[in-house]
């Protein structure tokens, strides 16, 4: 027997649960399917996001830096605290505990607004029926108005890297480490590179990041990405740039890396070794034949600025579509589809998404860089604030890295906003709505910050950007 759904999603992860909750609060009968089974065997919601990225590595950010603050900030402010010992079982298990919470919070959200959640495997037959097979082998059949797909992405591997789980891992077992590895070599100085390499580094792993481009965060600011590399390597994270990892191999406990760079081959010796080379759209057994749904040569559902695939009410967000790989941007895309099948308004602003590197100090920016602003053309002007000069940041002990705004010369618009520095994640935030509004530098500077708050970072880069900056020299 059937059951009929206005819509139905595959995917509870950033891009399918909010797409669920929106559409039942646009008064939608709706059911969610989701497949994630933790390493015990329990069904979870929340998809890579809540179990096994942003937000286990964020619990592991936090405790770790306070770990290391704790050892090497504290006297400096006059606190001794004697011997800090690090107990990362307990640790652990906070970790575990958050996702935990969180993940259980999406199960009441959706009871909450009348999301029907399905635990199982769902597949989309052609004429818009959803079949999901549960943990027993059982199966049931969904018909729906509307199917949006958000089956998200998984890592990418290397063919000579062979992935064991044990000593070469990917990013979730990195995550669930039981014991510091005294040696940790990370492949990839990407996002999940920085952010876990950040972790053990703190915690007391020698870590060596193998980079295979030259340059160093290509994607950001370069100004921003020569600081970041700067403050990291003085923190002793070990980045080698130009080191394309040719093979590894594991001999005993241990794994032997070899890489290539300008002066030939060389091999490094590491206890676990981190595959973070990037993700991969996720729609494995999610298609039968006959759908109409096209997916491109990478992998990726093929769908429209407004996320319409080529089968009539059939929908795509998130990883498994076009676009960076981000927890808010999937997000907005499902909120955005919802909305439409409910025959409200909805778009996503592409040229607002922010992208957030939570080291220490974090990383931040939304819109163009300088690069990418230049090789546009278009006349420019810029503007800087160090935190060294920032009241707060000097206070909090967290004086190094900047703000900078970048905006056009003829109307002013904000082109591009780039921090490096505490709290550069929630700083953006700024930026963002700045950007939505088509705001220009002068919108910025004539908007009141309150002092001392580490916002007048951004406040004084706009003042900066022409030459009017009052608490830094302008140059
Ligand atoms: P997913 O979160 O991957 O969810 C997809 C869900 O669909 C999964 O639960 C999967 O099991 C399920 N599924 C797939 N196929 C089927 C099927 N056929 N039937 C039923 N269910 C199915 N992004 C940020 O913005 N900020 C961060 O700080 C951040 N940190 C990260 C840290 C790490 C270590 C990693 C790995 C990623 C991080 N990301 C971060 C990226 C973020 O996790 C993804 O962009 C986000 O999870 C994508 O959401 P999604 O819903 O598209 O896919
Ligand atoms: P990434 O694309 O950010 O970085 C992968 C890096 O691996 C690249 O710099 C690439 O040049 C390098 N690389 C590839 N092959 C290599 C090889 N053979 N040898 C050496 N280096 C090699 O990917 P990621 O770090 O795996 O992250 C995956 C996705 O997850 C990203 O899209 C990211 O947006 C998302 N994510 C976001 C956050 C966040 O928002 N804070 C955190 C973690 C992950």
């Amino acid at each position: 027997m059937s059951e009929r759904f206005d819509v139905v999603v595959i995917g509870a992860g950033p891009g399918g649960y909010p797409a669920a909750i929106r559409a039942a609060q646009n008064k939608l009968k709706v059911a969610c399917v989701d497949e994630w089974r933790n390493l015990d065997g329990s069904y979870a919601y929340g998809g890579t996001c809540l179990n096994a990225g942003c937000i286990p590595s964020k619990a592991l950010l936090e405790s770790s830096e306070l770990y290391v603050r704790a050892k090497e900030e504290f006297a400096v402010h006059g606190i001794g605290v004697g011997t800090v010992t690090l107990d990362l079982a307990a640790m652990q298990k906070r970790r575990a505990s958050i996702v935990k919470t969180m993940t259980g919070g999406i199960a009441a959200l959706f009871k909450a607004n009348g999301v029907v959640g399905i635990p199982g495997h769902g597949r989309l037959e052609p004429g818009n029926k959803v079949t999901v097979t549960g943990a027993d082998g059982g199966r049931r059949t969904l018909e729906a108005e509307h199917v949006v797909l958000a089956s998200g992405s998984v890592p990418v591997r290397l063919p000579a890297v062979p992935h064991d789980g044990k000593v070469i891992v990917d990013s979730w077992t990195a995550l669930e480490f039981d014991a510091v590895p005294p040696r940790l070599g990370v492949i990839g100085a990407g996002v999940i590179g920085l952010e876990l390499g950040s972790v053990w580094r703190r915690l007391g792993s020698q870590v060596t990041i193998l980079e295979a481009v030259e340059q160093f965060l290509p994607m950001a600011d370069q100004a921003v990405a020569k600081e970041a590399l700067r403050q990291f390597k003085k923190q002793g994270l070990e980045v080698k740039l130009g080191a394309k990892v040719a093979r590894a191999t594991v001999t005993g406990g241990a794994v032997g890396v070899t890489y290539g760079g300008a002066a030939g081959e060389h091999t490094l010796e590491v206890d676990k070794l981190v595959v973070a080379v990037g993700r991969r759209p996720f729609t494995s057994g999610l298609l039968a034949e006959g759908t109409g749904v096209g997916i491109d040569a990478r992998g990726f559902i093929e769908v429209d600025e407004h996320c319409r695939t080529a089968a009539p009410k059939v929908w795509a967000v998130g990883d498994v579509v076009r676009g960076p790989m981000l927890a808010h941007k999937g997000k907005e895309e499902g909120v955005m589809v919802a909305d439409l099948i409910a025959g409200l308004y909805g778009e996503v602003n592409y040229r607002a998404i922010p992208s957030v590197i939570y080291t220490a100090p974090e990383i931040a920016w939304v819109g163009q860089t300088e690069e990418q602003v230049k090789a546009g053309g278009r006349p420019y002007k810029v503007g800087t604030f160090p935190f060294a000069a920032s009241g707060r940041a000097r206070a909090m002990e967290a004086g190094a890295g900047m703000a900078k705004v970048i905006s056009a010369r003829d109307d002013d618009e904000i082109l591009g906003v780039h921090v490096i520095g505490p709290m550069a994640g929630e700083l953006i935030a700024e930026a963002v709505l700045a950007m939505e509004y088509s705001a220009s530098t002068e919108d910025l500077q004539r908007t009141m910050h309150a002092h001392p708050t580490l916002s007048e970072a951004i406040h004084e880069a706009a003042l900066a950007a022409d030459k009017r900056a009052i608490d830094s020299i302008n140059r």
